[in-house]
């Protein structure tokens, strides 16, 4: 077995205690791979120990990759979006995790009713109020609801959010645990479910887990260092 796989079945392990620790079914926390700044080859390595879930930040990196890779693959976009690559990545991305304004939102329902998609959604939440990072703040979502919600061609699986890094990953506990109420919040006045939470890295999945993420993503832990720095 290469570096690659054993990594991988590392992590798999790791999510299936993580969730029968806190009583769930492993089955509920799926993995996405996160390959972006690493080359075919290594995604092949992951194909070929039985991954389809890869995550990118960048449009221009899946298009790119998914040609040179099987059909069957689905590819989530994480990072932040341009209104002006929407219309590449609607037919290659099986979702979307980085919906973090409404006027994005509005061009990703506008643009996939012209392609007639109706592409899966995550809506990112800038927890931190980080000016640094994209998403929503928490009271622009409260306030944008209803409007996201009146946009038909979105099919919104729920919140996303990435924590202030910090070593300690108990740290991003209290942001995990903040999406998850915040999502609870959202469900009962929106009056529509949110199902699924986008949150976990590297360092910190295995909390996240615990605090309820149905999707972690997870890069350098499965395919090593990146050599430049994450965008
Ligand atoms: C790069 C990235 C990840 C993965 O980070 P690792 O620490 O390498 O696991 C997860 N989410 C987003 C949004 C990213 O950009």
């Amino acid at each position: 077995m290469n570096d690659i796989s054993q990594r991988l079945q590392a992590i798999r392990e790791r999510i299936q205690n993580a969730a029968e620790r806190c009583g769930r079914d492993p089955g509920t926390a799926e993995l996405l791979a996160v390959s972006k700044t690493f080359p075919v080859e290594a995604l092949q390595e992951a194909v070929a120990a039985g991954q389809l879930l890869f995550g990118e930040n960048k449009v221009q990196e899946i298009m790119a990759k998914a040609p040179q890779l099987p059909a069957s693959l689905q590819w989530h976009l994480i990072g932040h979006l341009q209104s002006n690559k929407v219309r590449k990545i609607l037919p290659l991305a099986a979702a979307i995790h980085s919906i973090g304004s409404l006027s994005l939102a509005r061009d990703v329902d506008r643009i996939a009713g012209e392609l007639g998609l109706f592409p899966k959604v995550y809506l990112e939440v800038n927890l931190a109020a980080e000016s640094s990072k994209h998403g929503f703040g928490i009271e622009e979502l409260r306030s944008s609801l209803e409007e996201l919600y009146a946009l038909r061609r979105l099919e919104i699986q729920g919140l996303m959010c990435i924590p202030p890094y910090d070593e300690d990953p108990e740290l991003s506990r209290p942001y995990f645990v903040r999406l998850r109420e915040l999502r609870d919040e959202l469900e009962k006045s929106g009056g529509a479910p949110l199902p699924r939470l986008s949150m976990g890295m590297s360092h910190d999945f295995e909390i996240a887990i615990a605090e309820g993420a149905t999707i972690v993503r997870v890069g350098s832990a499965i395919f090593g260092e990146r050599t430049y720095a994450m965008p």
